[in-house]
C-alpha cells in the first residue's frame, strides 16, 4: 500500500468538498471558510441580483452532517497551516490576505432554513474549539426571514457564544422596493421585526446591496426610507454596529441588474452615516478582488 502524503490528501479533499469551500473574501480581507447548508440551491427569497446559478441542478441535495464536519476540520487545518495557499486556486492570494478570518454560513440559499440549524452551528463551533481556533469568527449571512423560529433563536444564541456575528440583509426602505428586489412572499415588516428582535440581544451587521434596476439606481426617497428603517430599529433598542453598502460584483440572476458606480456606493455610505450615525463601509463592484 502506498502512503499518500498528508499534503496531497488535503488538496484532494479541498477539491472534492461538497459543503465547505475556502474563499478569498474582499469583505473580510482574509480567507473565509464558507459552509453551504443549502446544497439543493433552494431559497425562500428570489433576489433579482442573486449570484447562485440555478440554471443547473446541484448533484448534492441534502446536507451530510458527518461529511460537512470532516470537510470543515480539514479546510480549517489547511488554512491555519498555510498549506491552502499551495493550491492553484489560492496561490495568488496576496500576503496580507493569507489569514483565516472566519467561518461563514452562507452558500446557495438561506442558511437558517436548514432544519437542524442550531445543531449544525453547535457542531461547527465544537470543531473550531477542538482545533484550538476558538478565536476565529463565525459569520451568519442571512436574510433574517427565519429569526422568529425557535430553532433559529437557539442557533443565534450558540453562534453568539462562539464568537459569532450576524450579517443580516436589508436593502430596501419600502415594501414595494423590497418586493421588487428580494421577490419573496414574506412581508417586509416580518424582516424588520426579526432584525429588530435579534439586534436587541446583540449588535448586528446590516448587509445592503444596492444596484441599478433596468438602468435606474435606487431613488433618493428609497434610500431615505432605508435610513428611516435603520433608525426605527435603533429607536426600538436594536444595536447595529455596521452597515455594509455594496453592489453587484458577479453575474446576477437578472440581466437588467447592473452595478452602481463606486461614487454612488460612497454616496449611500455617507447618507447612512449622516442620517443614522451608524458606521458604514463601502464595497464596490466587479473591480474588487
Ligand atoms: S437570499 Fe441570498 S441566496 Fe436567497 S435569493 Fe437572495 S441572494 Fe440568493
Amino acid at each position: 500500500m502506498s502512503v499518500v502524503p498528508l499534503h496531497t490528501q488535503h488538496q484532494r479533499r479541498f477539491e472534492e468538498n461538497r459543503f465547505v469551500y475556502p474563499v478569498l473574501s474582499r469583505r473580510s480581507e482574509g480567507i473565509s471558510i464558507g459552509v453551504n447548508l443549502n446544497p439543493d440551491k433552494v431559497c425562500n427569497f428570489d433576489c433579482i441580483y442573486c449570484q447562485v446559478d440555478r440554471t443547473t441542478q446541484s448533484e448534492t441535495r441534502f446536507v451530510g452532517v458527518e461529511q460537512l464536519l470532516a470537510e470543515l476540520e480539514d479546510t480549517l487545518t489547511l488554512t491555519a497551516s498555510g498549506e491552502l495557499f499551495d493550491h492553484e486556486k489560492l496561490r495568488n492570494t496576496p500576503p496580507q490576505f493569507r489569514r483565516l478570518n472566519d467561518i461563514a454560513f452562507s452558500g446557495d440559499g438561506e442558511p437558517t432554513t436548514y432544519k437542524n440549524f442550531d445543531e449544525i452551528i453547535a457542531a461547527c463551533a465544537e470543531v473550531k474549539r477542538r482545533l484550538g481556533l476558538g478565536a476565529v469568527k463565525m459569520v451568519l449571512i442571512t436574510n433574517a426571514s427565519m429569526f422568529h423560529r425557535s430553532h433559529v433563536v437557539r442557533g443565534l444564541e450558540i453562534l453568539e457564544q462562539n464568537n459569532g456575528e450576524i450579517w443580516a440583509k436589508l436593502e430596501a426602505g419600502t415594501e414595494a422596493y423590497f418586493k421588487l428586489i428580494d421577490r419573496t412572499p414574506i412581508p417586509f415588516q416580518q424582516i424588520l421585526d426579526n432584525i429588530t428582535a435579534a439586534a436587541k440581544i446583540r449588535p448586528l451587521v446590516i448587509q445592503a446591496l444596492f444596484m441599478r434596476v433596468s438602468g435606474q439606481p435606487p431613488s433618493r426617497q428609497e434610500l431615505e426610507a432605508f435610513c428611516d428603517r435603520l433608525n426605527e430599529i435603533l429607536a426600538a433598542g436594536g444595536k447595529l454596529k455596521l452597515v455594509q453598502v455594496y453592489t453587484v460584483a458577479r453575474k446576477p440572476t437578472e440581466s437588467y441588474v447592473t452595478p452602481l458606480a463606486d461614487a454612488e456606493v460612497d454616496a449611500i455610505v455617507e447618507l447612512v452615516k449622516r442620517r443614522t450615525g451608524i458606521a458604514a463601509k463601502a464595497y464596490y463592484g466587479a473591480a474588487q478582488p
